[in-house]
């Protein structure tokens, strides 16, 4: 069997989540190598989609496969403590400002969801406030203002999927990102009943301004809300010790995922040691203890893949190579860009940046929005044609083992895609 005939009925709608491509770019991933995916046709792409993010240091990196293939002989999972997920903690608890203390959970959305659940009984309060157009994974909570119908009025949370309890939404407030005077605002008349501010420290691909973060940490010390950083992405990525070490801004809980797994499933929350000791089994009955559990938590694989991947991140000083690396594609696309006299922006990080296609400043979801959505899918789509593997319309990420010729063909293949966009008039 080949290609797309290996797909079948059994899956809905052919696709793991919200992630499809159309059919003429679809395909079926066989391997990964470094930095390259091969399909079941036998067609080799360059990959910017790194499994969404986990594979920061490339596709099967030796030294992940061995610790993988060491801990399989060993025993996969143990309910029980084992003897590498605390070793990883001690790596997070090194790395991460925040992190007094560690908490292992399955994946991003787990990590998020429980942030947001210890907030509640740290406090004793129920409102999270999060910000328009961001992401913290697929529950409830976090389902409300990602991609809001147009006119809604702040802080009306309005859910984004079907089956969330209107009882949920009347507990989530939603706020525009990089605007902390409207923020301030909205949080005051209800400063004593919110737990939390929940925030992508870097929104989808949106920088922060400056004194923004900042600037929620001190909303959350005045109100006595918990400020949660989502360092799902930006977590070892952006730095080492993630985007709280690259922006200086220190929260009490954070979301940890992705690069942490290695690839495997796993994640976690990390932060103060008094909230996160909330979960401590059997703790005195204050009313406080928080429910925290998971079959595969701590799961030895993950941890050991995840483990092998964060050394090789140190001893490679893996953000600062994303930064060189990441840095030359998005010079190259604002070059093409430029040659072409294509009005398109890479925003956002080096390590994971963006093109969008539009003039003026895009700081949150709505100037992001109000860019050429249409365009910059169909240059994503162009770009799978000519051997580029994009999320089209998303972050481009960069692995460490990308190479410089990797981004000359991206490049090439950015050029002639933005040229057809051009030419299909879909710029004017
Ligand atoms: N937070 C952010 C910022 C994310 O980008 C994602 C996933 N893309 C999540 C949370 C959820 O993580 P997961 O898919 O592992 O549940």
């Amino acid at each position: 069997m080949s290609g797309r005939s290996l797909t079948t009925n059994a899956i809905p709608g052919d696709c793991f989540g919200t992630f499809k491509l159309p059919d003429e770019v679809a395909f079926v991933a066989s391997r990964g190598k470094g930095s390259r995916v091969i399909t079941t046709e036998g067609r080799t792409l360059i990959d910017f989609v790194l499994g969404s993010g986990p594979m920061v240091i490339g596709h099967a990196h030796p030294r992940v496969v061995a610790a993988v293939q060491e801990q399989a002989t060993r025993g996969t999972s143990f309910y029980a403590m084992n003897d590498v997920a605390p070793r990883l903690a001690a790596r997070i608890v090194d790395l991460v400002p925040c992190a007094e203390a560690v908490k292992f959970v399955g994946d991003g959305a787990e990590a998020t969801f429980y942030s947001l659940r210890l907030a509640r009984a740290f406090t004793g309060r129920e409102l999270v406030l999060k910000f328009e157009g961001a992401y913290h994974g697929h529950h409830d909570y976090s389902l409300h203002g990602l991609k809001p119908a147009r006119g809604v009025n702040y802080p009306v949370a309005q859910p984004d999927s079907a089956g969330i309890p209107l009882a949920v939404s009347e507990t989530v407030l939603i706020a525009p990102y990089n605007n902390l005077d409207t923020t301030a605002q909205l949080v005051e008349p209800v400063a004593g009943r919110l737990a939390a501010i929940i925030v992508e420290p870097v929104q989808r691909s949106l920088m922060p301004r400056e004194g923004f973060l900042a600037g929620l940490r001190a909303l959350c010390d005045r109100t006595g809300a918990l400020l949660v950083f989502d360092e799902v992405v930006t977590g070892f990525r952006l730095a080492l010790g993630g985007a709280q070490e690259a922006f200086g801004v220190t929260p009490d809980l954070c979301a940890l995922g992705k690069v942490i797994g290695g690839g495997l499933p796993l994640a976690a929350v990390a932060g103060r040691r008094d909230v996160l000791e909330l979960t401590v089994p059997d703790r005195a009955g204050d009313g406080r203890s928080v429910y925290l559990s998971g079959t595969l938590n701590g799961n030895a694989i993950a941890a050991a893949a995840g483990l092998a991947t964060l050394d090789v991140l140190v001893e490679e000083e893996g953000p600062r190579r994303l930064i060189e690396i990441g840095g030359k594609l998005a010079r190259g696309f604002a070059e093409c860009a430029r040659k072409l006299d294509v009005p398109l922006q890479m925003i956002g990080p080096p390590a994971f940046s963006e093109p969008v296609f539009g003039e003026g400043d895009v700081c949150d979801y709505r100037s992001y929005a109000a860019t050429n959505r249409t365009a910059a899918r169909l240059f994503g789509i162009e770009l799978i044609k000519r051997g580029a593997f994009v999320h089209p319309a998303s972050k481009m990420y960069v692995s460490t083992v990308h190479g410089d010729d990797e981004i000359e063909i991206a490049c090439r293949a950015a050029f002639e895609a933005m040229r057809v966009i051009r030419d299909d008039g879909l710029l004017t």
